[in-house]
């Protein structure tokens, strides 16, 4: 049989990240992933038809369940997480939420930490509460025992994020996953900052990543996206998931047992939540996501190494008070980061400017080439003040926890030349 480069698990990840889970030859030979536009799709003979609706037929039916674009997206992220299975949602958030139900229903519990992105915070702490589950915030994000302290016959999932906003802490992912596995616990990261090019949570214990694609993946700040991925092999029938007790049984003969092992959380999220909830990716997005992943290890490169340059910049400016960025050997995060993150730290910085809340105004509105706006991982730099818009909603107390003082600034540093953007912080500081 001919050599076939898209499904060879031992390629590196940046050949990985141009073409594993798509075979040009069974779309018409197209080397570029085709966007497929339409609704729905010609189902075949009766049996096929079945075959697609019990679920031992991967293929395409209606555009909401299973979409090719997407199938090439989600195979793609599956092989660079080194997961089995994965599942393209509209939005982060989509990806987020639809998660949290597939893993809890009324009267459990999820285990997350205080640091969290706002809108998982409200999630976890508002919306799920009023369906009956309860999001329990451990105060201390960076004690394990901490985390453990929480878990009770109720926990379902304990849910992290792999960087924190706008401190950029990190948390011992290999202890954590460590410790909630002897509870028989699975542990869910999103990974958006990272991307699975500087850190892969499943190396260390995790058994669920979730995406923000609009973000780093996407790279352009040109649409919306989410992704869950899979690690596959998590004890779903442990005891603590009635949901997927009865998931298995009814599909276990369809889908194989076999099959279900590795991938039933992903079976279950695309079975029940995205074809009934109905969060789906459109395939441009799916198209455009597939593009920009051609290019990631190099943009993740050039974004970590920016970033390193302006927060050694900062910590020597006169007018500048700290600089929190785990890449900096004052970063209390500084040996996590030696061990988690190697190739580099991304992007995200912050940095607390001497003069309060008006020194902080007047640099957002003296930068130039840095754009004053909320969104992350765009190749094109962004500053914004947390306290007044990410962390706005968030209590003030709270809000100094998380390290968003009425004079940090966060930077999202892009792919610019690192010369221009530190020329620009710097006239801007003065
Ligand atoms: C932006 C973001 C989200 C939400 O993603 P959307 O694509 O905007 O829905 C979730 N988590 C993190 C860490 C984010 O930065």
């Amino acid at each position: 049989m001919a050599y076939e480069a898209y499904k060879d698990e031992s390629l590196g990840f940046a050949t990985r990240a141009l073409h594993a889970g798509y075979d040009p030859a069974r779309h018409g030979g197209s080397k570029t992933v085709p966007i497929y536009q339409t609704a729905a799709f010609q189902l075949g003979d009766y049996d096929r038809c079945i075959r697609l609706f019990e679920g031992s037929d991967n293929g395409p039916s209606y555009a909401r369940f299973v979409n090719p674009t997407n199938q090439a997206l989600e195979a793609r992220m599956a092989s660079l997480e080194g997961g089995n299975a994965a599942l393209g949602l509209a939005s982060g958030m989509a990806a987020i939420s639809n998660t949290l139900m597939n893993l809890a229903c009324a009267g459990d519990e999820i285990i997350a930490n205080k640091t969290l992105y706002s809108g998982s915070t409200v999630v976890l702490s508002d919306i799920l509460a009023d369906y009956g589950i309860v999001g329990r915030f451990v105060d201390d994000p960076d004690d394990i025992s901490a985390y453990e302290e929480m878990i009770t016959e109720k926990t379902r999932a304990i849910y992290v994020e792999s960087m924190g906003n706008p401190l950029v802490n990190l948390v011992d992912l290999e202890a954590l996953c460590k410790m909630a596995h002897a509870h028989g616990v699975p542990v869910v990261v999103d990974n958006t900052v990272p991307t699975p090019y500087l850190l892969r949570p499943f190396e260390y214990g995790a058994d669920i990543v979730v995406y923000s694609a609009t973000k780093y993946l996407g790279g352009h700040g040109n649409l919306i996206a989410g992704i869950v991925v899979e690690k596959g092999g998590f004890d779903w029938l442990n005891g603590r998931f009635p949901q997927f007790e009865k998931f298995y049984e009814a599909s276990k003969e369809a889908i194989g047992e076999e099959t279900l092992k590795k991938e039933m959380f992903t079976r279950r999220l695309r079975g029940r939540f995205l074809m009934d909830m109905g969060a789906h990716m459109t395939p441009i997005t799916a198209f455009l996501l597939l593009q920009s992943i051609e290019t990631l290890p190099i943009r993740m490169d050039r974004h970590s190494e920016n970033a390193l340059r302006i927060a050694q910049f900062l910590e020597g400016h006169p007018q500048v008070e700290r600089v929190n960025y785990p890449g900096l050997e004052s970063s209390p995060y500084h040996a996590l980061a030696q061990k988690y993150f190697p190739l580099g730290c991304s992007s995200m910085l912050s940095f607390d400017v001497k003069g309060g809340l008006e020194a902080a105004k007047r640099v957002l509105e003296k930068v130039r080439i840095f754009d004053y706006m909320v969104n992350i991982g765009d190749a094109k730099s962004m500053i914004t003040h947390p306290a007044s818009s990410t962390h706005f909603f968030v209590p003030p107390a709270a809000r100094e926890a998380a390290g968003a003082h009425e004079n940090t600034l966060r930077l999202i540093v892009g792919l610019e030349d690192a010369k221009d953007l530190i020329a620009d912080l710097d006239q801007a500081l003065r």
